[in-house]
């Protein structure tokens, strides 16, 4: 088996390029990272010097340097994660989102088509995608895999299309291809401008923890390590053709998940109960902000055996475990000290 990750440099690519490289040493596997602002090496150096692994920095917006590399490995398979994936970002550019999400998507779904064109038998195109794609629910319901898509941010209209192409290019020219919807993952290694990670690193700089809105915006959460367990199975087990829902089965109110941060940050950093919480602070609301996101996971459940191995209590747990014992990381990201691991590895 050839298989490309691509943004296997990012938070959840991070982990899947890890479970595949140690849990499966026969692959050849070739990680295709941009290493933009989210992407960061030292988020995998553990397994940089295994057999089976390789890492190319590239972008998959550029069609050539896309069609060379599939010329020179002749993949079997994809995963594709590579991804502008942060909502405010989209709002200030989206072409960059168009660009990266879209058209890096189309990239390679031409060089799986013309690479499988005379057989595609064994063949898989995997295209991790998000809940956001569905849009905004009420206070009840929950996102099936027939929900129809009705995206409101950049960022999710973006993913929305690349979803759409892939599906187009199964349709069309019979491609082999699977696609997963997730929703919020948090865990190691998360980019500290999203929200568990930036929370825990401004409590431990007592910095103001910014609530959008009133704070009643909800989101279903899933440790990112169950993440990579269902993305191994569907990746491995899933149909043809299809589509699946993946959840945590936990939905929380911002503001209730920022109060138990709170809590287990005091805890941990031995502060009196209440100390962290004084830190919150209700901000202006984003645009077009999706008031609540809910997955229906039974799918993947009843069909494939997933579920989350974890509770949210014990996820958040060694989350924050992981970031008060990797503060240096921490700090290189948030510097961009990172950027000079590449330079120095490559
Ligand atoms: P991330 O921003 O942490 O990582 C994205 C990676 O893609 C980075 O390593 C970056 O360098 C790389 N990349 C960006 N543009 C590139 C380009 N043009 N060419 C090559 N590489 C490029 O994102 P993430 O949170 O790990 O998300 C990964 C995927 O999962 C995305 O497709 C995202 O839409 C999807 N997803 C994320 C979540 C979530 O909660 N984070 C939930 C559901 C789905």
């Amino acid at each position: 088996m050839k298989l490309l990750i691509t943004g296997g440099a990012g938070f959840i690519g991070s982990h899947v390029v890890r479970r595949f490289v140690t849990k499966y040493p026969k692959y050849t596997i070739v990680n295709l990272d941009a290493l933009t602002y989210a992407g960061n090496l030292e988020n995998i150096k553990d397994i940089e010097n295994h057999v089976n692994y390789t890492f190319v920095k590239g972008d998959i917006v550029d069609a050539a340097f896309v069609d060379n590399l599939f010329q020179q490995y002749q993949f079997d398979a994809v995963v594709h994660l590579a991804a502008e994936s942060h909502v405010d970002r989209s709002i200030k550019d989206p072409l960059a989102f168009v660009k990266t999400n879209v058209i890096g998507t189309m990239n390679l779904l031409n060089a799986c088509k013309e690479l499988w064109k005379n057989n595609s038998e064994g063949k898989r195109f995997y295209h991790i995608s998000t809940d956001e794609v569905y849009g905004s629910l009420g206070a009840t319901g929950l996102f099936t895999e027939t929900t129809a898509y009705d995206p409101n941010s950049p960022y999710s209209a973006s993913k929305a299309s690349s979803d759409h192409f892939v599906r187009a290019y199964g349709e069309t020219y019979g491609l082999p291809y699977v696609l997963t919807n997730c929703s919020n993952n948090y865990g190691p290694f998360h980019f500290p401008e999203k929200l568990i990670p930036l929370f825990i690193n401004n409590i431990i700089n007592n910095k103001a923890l910014p609530v959008y809105g009133d704070g009643n915006y909800t989101r279903d959460w899933l440790f990112v390590e169950d993440h990579a367990v269902a993305i191994d199975l569907v990746f491995h087990e899933g149909k043809n053709h299809e589509t699946y829902n993946i959840g945590g089965f936990n939905e929380w109110k911002n503001i209730d998940l920022v109060k138990l941060l709170c809590q287990q940050m005091d805890l941990k950093l031995g502060r009196p109960n209440g100390t962290s919480e004084k830190l919150i602070t209700y901000v202006k609301d984003r645009p077009g902000h999706d008031l609540r996101y809910a997955i229906d996971a039974s799918k993947i459940n009843t069909e494939l055996g997933w579920k989350p191995s974890v509770t949210f209590e014990q996820g958040l747990e060694r989350t924050i475990d992981w970031y008060l014992c990797n503060e240096e990381w921490l700090k290189n990201v948030t510097s961009g000290n990172y950027a000079t691991y590449y330079q120095k590895q490559y």
